[in-house]
This record gives C-alpha cells, structure tokens and sequence, in this order.
C-alpha cells in the first residue's frame, strides 16, 4: 500500500464542514466492515459502496428537458441549482479559453457580454454567474440530442483540453464530495445513506443518483479524471487495482450488481 497517498493540495478547499460527530460516526459505520471501505495511503478512506459499486451517469435527460418553452428543469439540476464557487485560477483559466467557448456555443455570447461569467454572492464568493431563467451561464441546450450541455465541458473535448484546463473543480466534482475528520478524508458520493450526513434535502429530487437505466458504468472508472485530480496518479491506480478485486469478490459471492 503506497503511505504516501493523500488528499492533493486543491481540493482541499472542497473539504465539507458539515456537523463533525455524525461525519464521525459515518466514518465509523464505513471502518466497521471491511467490505465498506478501502485505504488509499494512511489518511484516506474511500467509501465503497458509494464510490466503487454505485453506477452513475451524467445525462442530462434526467434531469432537464427542451421542452422549447422556458419550462426547462424538471428535477434538481446541479447546473441550476448549485451555486459554484470559484478561485481566482479557474476564473483566469474560463477566460483564457472564452473566445474558443463562445465560438462553439453562439447562444452563450449574448448573456456572457450581458452579464458576464462570474459574479459575487451573498459573502462575496466569486461564483459562476446565472442566466436570466436561473441556470448556470455555461449551460447550453443542445436541440439535435434533447440534452443539454455544458459549454466549459464541451469546449475541453472539442479542443483536446484537459477538462481541469477549463471546467471548476466543484463542477467536475459532483457528485462525488470530501467528508473530514481529524485524521481522515471520506472521499463518497451523493446516495442513499450519504445524503443524510449532509442534512441534504434535494436527494429525493436527484434522479440521476438514483437506480436509472442510463447508468451502465461504476462511478470510479466515469470520474477517473476527477479522482486523479482528488488523490493523484498513483492513488487513482491503487483505487482501480483495489476495485477490480472487490467486484470480482462480489461476483463470485452472487452480490454482483
Ligand atoms: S450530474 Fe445529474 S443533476 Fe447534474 S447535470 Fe448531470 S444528470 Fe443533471
Ligand atoms: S460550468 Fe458547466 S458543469 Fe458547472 S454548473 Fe455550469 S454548466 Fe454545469
């Protein structure tokens, strides 16, 4: 086991302050059964059920519709409904590829030079700005497929970028998220337990994180760019090595799903 595994220095601002004692008793419940989780290095504990056996996809079917009038969301969007946050490097990095963005989504032009891509919130946090219907400003439907897209994501794969060149972290971040204890990071994902900890109402409304027939792949291989950037390279590697045994057991248990 490689002890020199550990949380890397940006997300550390991702860190979740939710109350310390139920995160201290979720982080119990998980070392309780070693079925229930997976050390990478001395200091982070990932949470299997949720990162490792969850299947998820990012499908914008399920939560938003084009429905051609201004009725668009459907469910909880967390490109509607989230604020995001965002450091003064990923405002540098949204404006160096700008120009790049708006050339592939032209509908955007209009509300950026309006409104601009940022602004403060209520504490003075720069937080990505809104349109006038309330979703984020990158947010572009996309008519021919029924879906919408995001314009930071969509910039990165037409541009050969990393999508950490472009896209805030928070944004690449969901719904996977950091629980801290003293001497320990919970890397987990939004779910059926995890919700709780987070006093997280909006659950219910999440369809994409619930069982859905669009959500073929495990959440650790659909995030692996997100988890690289959690735990680095060689976290990542020993995450997918570890993975692979565990849902191989399931499988040969009968509890393969
Ligand atoms: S992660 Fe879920 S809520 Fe967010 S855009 Fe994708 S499908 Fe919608
Ligand atoms: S930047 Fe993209 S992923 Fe983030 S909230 Fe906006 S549309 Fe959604």
């Amino acid at each position: 086991m490689a002890s020199a595994i550990r949380l890397q220095t940006k997300p550390q601002r991702l860190l979740d302050h939710t109350d310390s004692d139920i995160i201290d008793r979720y982080r119990d419940y998980l070392l309780e059964d070693p079925d229930r989780h997976l050390w990478l290095g001395k200091s982070i504990l990932v949470d299997v059920d949720e990162v490792i056996r969850r299947r998820f996809v990012c499908d914008t079917r399920l939560c938003l519709r084009n429905t051609g009038t201004p009725k668009v969301k459907t469910r909880y969007s967390c490109c509607w409904d989230l604020e995001v946050q965002l450091l003064p490097t990923e405002i540098d990095a949204i404006e160096k590829h700008l120009d790049k963005v708006v050339e592939h989504h032209p509908a955007l032009q209009g509300p950026i030079e309006k409104r601009g891509f940022w602004k403060y919130d209520a504490e003075w946090w720069k937080i990505l700005q809104k349109k006038k219907n309330g979703s984020c400003i990158f947010l572009n439907s996309c008519d021919s497929l029924g879906q919408h897209a995001c314009a930071l994501h969509d910039t990165a794969l037409r541009e050969g970028l990393g999508l950490g060149e472009i896209k805030p972290l928070i944004c690449r971040m969901f719904p996977l998220f950091i629980l801290e204890t003293e001497e320990t990071h919970i890397i987990t994902c939004y779910g059926p337990e995890t919700h709780r900890v987070l006093f997280d109402d909006d659950y219910e409304e999440m369809r994409c994180l619930h069982d859905n027939r669009r959500a073929t792949e495990r959440i650790y291989i659909v995030m692996h760019e997100t988890l690289e950037t959690l735990v680095g390279k060689e976290g990542y590697r020993h995450l997918a090595k570890e993975a692979e045994k565990i849902l191989a057991r399931d499988d040969s248990n009968g509890h393969g799903g």
